[in-house]
């Protein structure tokens, strides 16, 4: 499968008061192909909404590089990839200008792009408001009018506007009745199909993440820590914190491989990372060296797709 987009090594920090700083993300490295769905995953503070926002240009990585169609993003480079790189965000009601009709909420980000006219700025909204499966009549009315799940609908549809080729969803499902998400799911899947379009999937619910990706990243403290194939990834976690986090979703019925078990204590401060493997403090396998030498991304055996950071992967 042909690369679209490749994220090099990429962190994030803040400044944090006293002089202290905050690693969001350090180091990342991953890649997504053309149509693929790629999910992140790991707990709330594990980097990965931040990690999407790089992507999606909304939040300037602190060194790394991301490469979008084989081109390094840069400030020059930046406005011809934005076009091309769109997000859809948790809350749609949040999302959406509540005073502005439906019609201008999709065509927006073709008017920021400037393409077009305002006729066929219109015409595009017309278009995807069927797309996405709502009425017509929807382009006139406001954001208050609509459900949560058309409020997502359109967030997709103002998303699709400019034509893009990845779409950074950052829990879109999370804040929907769980009638609804498949209903949102299936859409997603039908667009992705029709359009050859690629998503970074950012998402805390592993169930949901079964049903849509190629392909799972899980982030612990900011740091990668497993990344593969769903299929592999979910049917023999090599990474503790992967066994972890799929031991409290008996839906996905994995084998549990040993010492799995729910999750235990809370995450340390990004702030103050652990020393070796930043999961050490709540390893169920850790050993002395853990807290002292970083564990590298590699390789499980014989499955070149399939890496995991651990000393003592399964
Ligand atoms: Fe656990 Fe050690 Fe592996 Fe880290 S390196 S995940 S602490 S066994």
């Amino acid at each position: 499968m042909t690369e679209l987009l490749n994220i090099e090594n990429i962190s994030v920090h803040f400044p944090s008061p006293g002089g202290r700083v905050v690693r969001a993300v350090q180091d990342v490295s991953l890649s997504i192909a053309e149509g693929e769905t790629l999910a992140l995953v790991g707990e709330s503070g594990s980097g990965k909404s931040t990690l999407g926002y790089t992507v999606a240009g909304l939040q300037p990585p602190t060194s790394g590089t991301l490469r979008f169609e084989g081109v390094p993003l840069t400030s020059r480079t930046w406005p011809a990839a934005r076009r091309k790189i769109q997000i859809v965000f948790q809350d749609p009601f949040g999302a959406l200008d509540p005073r502005m009709p439906i019609s201008s909420t999709i065509a927006e980000p073709l008017l920021i792009q400037r393409i077009g006219t305002s006729a066929s700025r219109m015409a595009r909204a017309e278009e995807l408001v069927q797309q996405v499966g709502l009425p017509r009549d929807a382009l006139n009315r406001y954001p208050h009018e609509f459900s949560g799940g058309q409020r997502q609908r359109i967030a997709i549809a103002r998303a699709l506007s400019p034509n893009p080729r990845l779409i950074v969803a950052d829990e879109p499902l999370s804040a929907l009745d769980v009638s609804i998400q498949s209903q949102v799911l299936n859409l997603m899947k039908e667009v992705q199909e029709k359009l050859g379009l690629s998503y970074l999937f950012i998402s805390h619910d592993l169930a949901v993440v079964n049903h849509l990706v190629d392909r799972v990243a899980v982030l612990y403290l900011g740091r990668l820590v497993e990344v593969g194939p769903r299929e592999a990834l979910f049917g023999k976690p090599a990474h503790p914190y992967t066994e972890a986090l799929l031991a409290s979703v008996p839906r996905i019925g994995r084998k549990r491989a040993r010492n799995a078990g729910a999750i235990k204590g809370e995450m340390p401060s990004p702030l103050n990372p652990p020393t070796g493997c930043v999961f050490h403090t709540r390893c169920p396998r850790a050993q002395p060296m853990c807290s002292e030498v970083v564990p590298v991304l590699e390789a499980v055996a014989g499955q070149g797709a399939h890496q995991a950071a651990c000393h003592f992967k399964e």
